[in-house]
């Protein structure tokens, strides 16, 4: 299942990158209580790891947002395709997300979630790819810098595959 891809991030780099962002996160909320909003679906092992590595009470929340489509083009239309359970309002919100990509998603859903009146809300994601940046979005809590690169695993998909790698690696060999 792992031929032809080439490792970035071995799952133990992430596991120590992780728990690092977790207790900045810990000190930073100072026992505040903290909404960590996973976007679905490629932020479900990050935020289920990170969740772990935040010494804080905690709710979790999930949205979903679909950008891609089955192509690794970003198509620039956003769409929420699953909500919250319960409101936002008054709420420290930390939106979690895999990776930061031209930014449109990520631009979009900052817009929409500051209409729900929540008392702060600060981004957390696993990567970054600055190269491919259209809207500038800021990235509060931020796990590694990549080039513009199509990275798979680490619940990262390739047309809803490899997410269960445990690594962050790219198809050099599709
Ligand atoms: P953006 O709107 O910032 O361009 O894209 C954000 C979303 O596109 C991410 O949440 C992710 O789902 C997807 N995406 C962007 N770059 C990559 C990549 O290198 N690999 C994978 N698997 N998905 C990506």
């Amino acid at each position: 299942m792992t031929e032809g891809i080439e490792t970035i991030f071995t799952a133990e780099q992430i596991r120590a990158r992780v728990n690092e962002l977790g207790a900045e996160i810990s000190r930073d909320y100072q026992k505040r209580s903290l909404v960590l909003l996973c976007i679905l679906k490629g932020s479900f092992v990050f935020a289920a790891d990170l969740a772990r590595a935040i010494e804080l009470p905690l709710r979790i929340e999930f949205m979903g947002v679909s950008s891609y489509g089955e192509d690794t083009k970003s198509s620039g239309v956003v769409q929420i395709t699953q909500d919250v359970s319960t409101p936002l309002a008054g709420e420290d919100v930390l939106i979690v997300e895999d990776i930061v990509d031209t930014g449109l998603t990520l631009h979009y859903l900052l817009q929409q979630i500051q209409t729900r009146g929540p008392a702060s809300v600060r981004i957390c994601s696993l990567l970054h790819k600055p190269a491919r940046e259209m809207k500038k979005v800021a990235i509060d809590y931020l796990g590694f810098t990549i080039e513009d690169r199509f990275v798979i695993g680490y619940g990262l998909d390739w047309a809803q595959k490899y997410r269960n790698l445990p690594f962050i690696g790219e198809v050099t060999n599709p």
